[in-house]
């Protein structure tokens, strides 16, 4: 049995094509056809037809870098430079993380990210506690909100941080090696490996990561020059650049995602280069923290694309992709004076096909053999009209407010239907976090 999709159009090769259809087949959770509803209806007429009226089928959005539970903190630090943010939200919101806490504050952050039309996240995460269960509770949020996750499990051993972020890094392989056993069969969780960055972790621990990401033959994740401290503090131990530092470690090639790249060099960018590093970059969190604007148009130029991330929910403060790609345009354009220094549709790449290229996923597109991920537009919502088939790509980036997303698909299975979760109680949900975090930060 297959599920056939009929939406009024089916977002293809960078076009809103009328009156075509979308094949699934559930048992692999793949596409199997994307092509005008006639020619499917023959060639799959045993398919259960979904008629989505009203509705633009878009492949999901690929949220490249996220910390779930940060939510629990959103509205708190607001306003202050980075450390003193770090101090006054991460750090206080740490004693008060444990599986149950953390496992309430990551389906808050998915909830929210899936009504968005997010439907993978890689989730960076760091707060490990003494055993597994905190990575455990994270991940079974995820399944159970059903969210596409890839758990960038950290790796951090700076001592002046919780005690609870901290390993040795034979522990941090240990518990990582038995995490990829208990995922390796798990179709909608990958492990990936991150070393925090620079200050978070020593240069033994970054090794040490890599190395496990070579023998597990996943990607790397690392936060690389988010701010001007890092650079500060690395070259001043080093003599290098964070990126050059990077380098010499051994450290930096495609397997490699650079998150942030905000405080890099002319010289940092030939090196991102000429090692194939890739990047991911978080616009709105950048902004937020103050942290700075990435050189994006030189990055382009060198031919280093960006995935997108929303990063945190007390960095941002909204988890939202195409946010973050309206913040990107708008940001550049202004920066450089130039409207034309990036456009809709290389953003709305940057936020499907690149996020999933750079988290090596089948996704981000409605192709056959990919996953089947994608949601379903409501292309008669206030905030798109009024609309033609050739500017539906440019309102979805410009104009759309989220309410416009109304059906998101993980996998093949609807998580969302008309803008409400069909897996957990949004509400109820809500009113136990508003609780939770009542008396954290007085
Ligand atoms: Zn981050």
């Amino acid at each position: 049995m297959h599920d056939r999709y009929d939406p009024d159009y089916l977002f293809v090769n960078g076009q809103c094509r009328a009156g075509w259809s979308l094949v699934v087949d559930p048992a692999s959770a793949l596409i199997v056809a994307a092509g005008p509803r006639e020619d499917l209806q023959q060639a799959y007429p045993e398919a259960t037809v979904h008629a989505w009226r009203g509705r633009l089928i878009m492949p999901g959005t690929i949220n490249a870098h996220a910390h779930a539970f940060q939510h629990l903190a959103r509205g708190q630090g607001v306003d202050r430079p980075f450390l003193q943010w770090r101090d006054d939200t991460l750090y206080r919101l740490a004693p008060h993380l444990d599986p149950d806490t953390l496992y309430q504050g990551s389906q808050w952050a998915f909830a929210e990210m899936l009504q968005a039309g997010i439907t993978t996240v890689a989730e960076f995460f760091y707060v490990h506690g003494s055993t597994l269960d905190n990575d455990r509770a994270v991940i079974q949020a995820a399944r159970d909100v059903g969210i596409r996750l890839i758990f960038a499990r950290t790796f951090y051993d700076w001592e002046g941080a919780p005690a609870a972020y901290q390993e040795t890094p034979e522990l941090a392989v240990q518990r990582t090696q038995t995490l990829a056993a208990e995922l390796s069969q798990d179709p909608t969780v990958n492990l990936h490996v991150a070393p925090h960055s620079l200050h978070g972790a020593s240069d033994l621990m970054i090794q040490t990561a890599y190395a496990l990401a070579q023998d597990l033959g996943v990607p790397c994740h690392i936060h690389v020059a988010e701010e001007s401290f890092e650079v500060r503090e690395v070259q001043a131990r080093t003599g290098h650049t964070p990126v050059a530092h990077l380098a010499a470690l051994g450290v930096l090639s495609p397997r490699t995602l650079a998150v942030h790249l905000v405080a890099i060099t002319p010289e940092d960018i030939a090196i991102l280069q000429d090692h194939g590093a890739r990047w991911i970059y978080c616009p709105a969190s950048n902004g937020f923290l103050g942290d700075g604007i990435p050189p994006l148009a030189d990055l382009l130029a060198h031919g280093i694309p960006p995935a997108l991330g929303t990063d945190g929910g007390c960095s941002n403060n909204r988890a939202s992709i195409y946010d973050e790609m309206r913040t990107l345009a708008l940001l550049h354009k202004g920066l450089h004076q130039d409207a034309t220094v990036v456009t809709h549709r290389q953003v709305l790449e940057f936020g499907t096909k690149q996020g999933a290229e750079h988290l090596d996923i089948p996704a981000g597109d409605l192709q056959p053999g990919r996953l089947a991920d994608f949601v379903g537009i409501d292309i008669n919502h206030p905030s798109l009209i009024p609309w033609t088939a050739e500017t539906l790509p440019a309102n979805m980036v410009y104009a759309m407010q989220p309410e416009a997303i109304r059906e998101v698909v993980v996998g093949g299975r609807q998580v969302v239907h008309e803008g409400v979760l069909t897996t957990v109680d949004q509400q109820r949900l809500g009113t136990q976090v508003q609780a939770l975090v009542q008396h954290w930060f007085q």
